[in-house]
């Protein structure tokens, strides 16, 4: 086994989360003139199986809970100072919605304009005059619009991360697969992992031997092993954080790996470029992407796993995409009559059971955290998350205007997060 470097921090993970994270680290440890090294390391730095590369890019604060709230607003005030780095388009979060959701966000509203969040809320019939295109508007109780929200770029948000991360001497380390940590009396020492060096070289590159791991938890057969002590532990894997948690004993039955499916389709008489993200009453999100219209529905049957095969295709009334995507939208809205299916893939979504994330210090453990499954918002949340799992790791506590972050320690003190406008 080669020994390698020591790092005083070192992340398993560089999504999107674990390079805000670094950053936002990295950042505050230079505010304080504190010097600490920092350290990556991700199986694939690319991503291209990571949920950060597979997500609609839809940015929203519009949550039940305090936490998730804060979180989101902080990153988009954030989000709003960067916006031509990571394309930020601020042009709202239409929902049309079923009595279920309606209900939910007339009850979330006080929060909304407590926090500041300018949303409005809309009757039926004012739905046809603020989208024109919707043709049909039975079955829609309400239209909410989120102004404070909109798209982002995720892969420039990532890269604006571990810009900002490397120019403090952040060390980004591809090629690695965590596959042990040494931590004994609640306190890890050291990590280990498969040096995947060498791949990337045979016929399938290194795309088809991530997602291999990514799915089976392990490569096949014997790889040299590298070796990187640590003074703390953040354990930032996404989806697969619970296996990363098993590794120093910490066994995890909330997080779940689930297939979530979306597409890119051509629909030439329709053009939503005037809005956001619009969500329709049938739970299928959908916004203007270039040319085309990118859409996604979430099988709330799907079972656990890490599923990375798309089903979405076909033309056929059988399948999947004229199912959960092409009716309900051609039900609801003029421009969606003529429709080719350009391209989809599947990504792995890290489910909960409140659908809240879980960020903070790993119970059990002196120098073990963890920012993980934040379920569909992950990359809305990322900007705050980085910043209030900083401190959590500097200070013990988040900063004031986030301090509900608190909330989504494993413990969870305040009680069950659940989230009820949840894609
Ligand atoms: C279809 C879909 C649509 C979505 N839409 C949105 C949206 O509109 N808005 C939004 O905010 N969120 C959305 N999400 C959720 C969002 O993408 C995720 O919450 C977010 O990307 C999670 O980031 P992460 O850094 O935790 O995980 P990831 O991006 O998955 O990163 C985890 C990294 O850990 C690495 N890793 C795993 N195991 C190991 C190991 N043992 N050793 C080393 N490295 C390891 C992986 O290679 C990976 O790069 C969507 C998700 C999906 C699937």
């Amino acid at each position: 086994m080669a020994m390698g470097n020591r790092f005083d921090f070192l992340f398993a993970g560089a999504g999107i989360l674990g390079s805000s994270a670094a950053c936002a680290l990295s950042m505050e440890l230079e505010r304080r003139g504190e010097k600490a090294s920092i350290g990556v390391l991700d199986l694939d730095l690319e991503g291209e199986h990571s949920s950060t590369l597979k997500n609609a890019g839809g940015v929203r604060a519009t949550w039940r809970n305090r936490a998730n709230i804060e979180l989101c607003k902080y990153s988009i005030d954030f989000y709003e100072t960067i916006s031509e780095i990571i394309q930020f388009r601020e042009l709202g979060y239409y929902w049309m919605h079923g009595s279920a959701s309606w209900k939910e966000i007339n009850e979330n509203h006080p929060l909304y304009v407590e926090y500041g969040l300018p949303v409005e809320l809309h009757a039926p019939g004012d739905v046809q005059r603020i989208i024109p295109l919707v043709s049909n508007t039975e079955d829609i109780d309400g239209l909410s619009i989120s102004r404070k929200a909109g798209l982002i770029d995720h892969y420039s948000l990532r890269e604006y991360y571990r810009g900002s991360a490397k120019a403090r001497g952040v060390k980004f380390i591809g090629g690695c697969f965590v596959n042990g940590v040494d931590a004994r009396d609640g306190k890890a020492r050291a990590v280990t992992a498969y040096d995947f060096g060498g791949l990337g070289k045979g016929p399938g590159g290194f795309s088809d031997a991530a997602k291999e791991i990514l799915t089976k938890g392990a490569p096949d057969g014997d790889l040299p092993m590298i070796e990187f002590e640590c003074g703390t532990f953040i354990n930032t894997a996404g989806a697969w954080a619970p296996a990363v948690a098993k590794l120093y004993g910490f066994q995890d039955d909330e997080i779940k790996p689930r297939r979530r499916q979306m597409v890119v389709m051509d629909a030439p008489d329709a053009d939503l470029s005037a809005y956001g993200m619009v969500i329709d009453t049938s739970d299928v999100y959908f916004h203007q992407e270039g040319t085309g219209i990118l859409a996604g529905y979430s099988n709330m049957d799907e079972p656990v796993g890490y599923n990375f095969d798309f089903s979405f295709g076909g033309m056929s009334e059988e399948s999947q995409f004229v199912k959960y995507i092409w009716e309900p939208l051609y039900r609801r809205m003029n421009g969606f009559e003529k429709v080719r299916l350009v391209r989809g893939w599947a990504g792995i979504y890290a489910e909960t059971p409140d659908r809240s994330g879980y960020l903070g210090k790993v119970p059990g453990y002196d120098n073990i955290y963890e920012c993980a499954a934040h379920t569909g918002r992950g990359l809305m949340i990322s900007y705050g998350a980085g910043v209030a799992l900083a401190d959590i790791i500097l200070d013990g506590k988040p900063r004031s205007e986030l301090k509900h972050a608190a909330d989504l320690s494993r413990e969870r003190k305040a009680g069950a997060l659940y989230e009820g406008l949840h894609l």
